[in-house]
């Protein structure tokens, strides 16, 4: 598959992809909310009709979304070499801080974590130094590799759906990953099984809320499922996690626990998707491109980088 056809704009990507029905409510009808994404490249979303959850319209399949892994995902994230950019691993330090503070209050000493899609295992090394077992899964290898050789983790190099793991785990995180995956509210369903009994789930997905940002901007295509912080919920309760009353609610940032009434669809009182393409506002990629607008967040992107490679 040419790579150059995951880059230039205005043209689909190289897929062909197949119809699925909703992961969280099994709903086959659908509202189109955008066709375009952040790279100006052909990409249907669509929203469920009856519970509003977001996703790509045609579903790339298992074999497309591993060749545009093996293909692009390493080039977009600085993985031509061997090992991850200076910028990722910066990153990712300072969000690994903020994940141990956050979680404080229950990581009580011998605490077992496991972090599904632990990337690098950049978390993972922090909790490790400060006595905690723990655990990745990691479907990139170049990435699992570094994790392994660099701070001597415990990771398991394969998908999901491949993965047995061993016992129990106090806490779980799960940091923009289910997004990615073509059965999100199954892998939910996966790690709850894993939990201990007063164990947590920490869930972040990207916000898909609508907000002042071109519509397009919002999507990505390695981003399968859009979520906003309703549908993350619902989607926890179908696979029987509840919110935490421990913690605050943040948005699409959810720290679950297992639910007491098991798994539970909600009961869609209305359909939620219906007219919801009427929140998302219409906007042109071409006025975007010529009126100039695409500066600021360009800008702010650069200003990002430079941070992250500098910090
Ligand atoms: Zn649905």
């Amino acid at each position: 598959m040419p790579v150059a056809q995951y880059f230039i704009p205005f043209i689909p990507y190289p897929y062909k992809g197949e119809e699925i029905a909703c992961d969280l409510c099994g709903c086959s009808e659908f509202e189109v909310i955008c066709e375009h994404d952040r790279r100006f490249k052909r990409l249907r979303t669509v929203a469920c009709i009856r519970c509003g959850l977001m996703r790509t319209h045609p579903m790339p399949t298992e074999a497309e979304i591993i060749e545009y892994y093996s293909s692009i995902y390493r080039l977009d994230y600085g993985l031509t070499s061997s090992k991850p950019s200076r910028r990722h691993l910066n990153r990712a330090r300072r969000q690994a801080t903020d994940r141990m503070n956050l979680l404080a209050p229950v990581l009580k000493p011998g605490a077992r974590i496991l972090d599904f899609g632990c990337g690098a295992g950049v978390f993972l090394s922090h909790a490790k130094s400060a006595g905690f077992k723990t655990l990745g899964i990691e479907p990139g290898t170049p990435f699992a590799r570094f994790g392994r050789e660099e701070f001597g983790l415990d990771i398991i190099n394969d998908i999901w759906e491949n993965v047995e793991v061993p016992g129990e785990f106090d806490v779980i995180t799960a940091i923009e990953v289910v997004e990615h995956l073509r059965r999100p509210v199954n892998a939910m369903r996966w790690l709850r099984d894993k939990l201990a009994e007063n164990g947590v789930i920490y869930i972040t997905v990207p916000n898909m809320l609508p907000s002042d940002k071109e519509t397009f901007r919002l999507f990505h295509f390695a981003h399968l499922y859009q979520f906003t912080p309703k549908t993350l919920e619902w989607a926890g309760a179908a696979a029987g996690l509840e919110p935490d009353p421990r913690f605050e609610p943040d948005g699409t940032k959810i720290v679950f626990r297992k639910a007491s009434k098991g798994e539970e669809l909600p009961s869609f009182d209305r359909n939620h998707g219906e007219g919801l393409q009427e929140q998302y506002p219409k906007a042109s990629v071409s006025a975007f491109l010529i009126n100039g607008r695409w500066l600021q967040p360009m800008k702010n992107r650069l200003t990002k980088t430079i941070r992250d490679t500098i910090g």
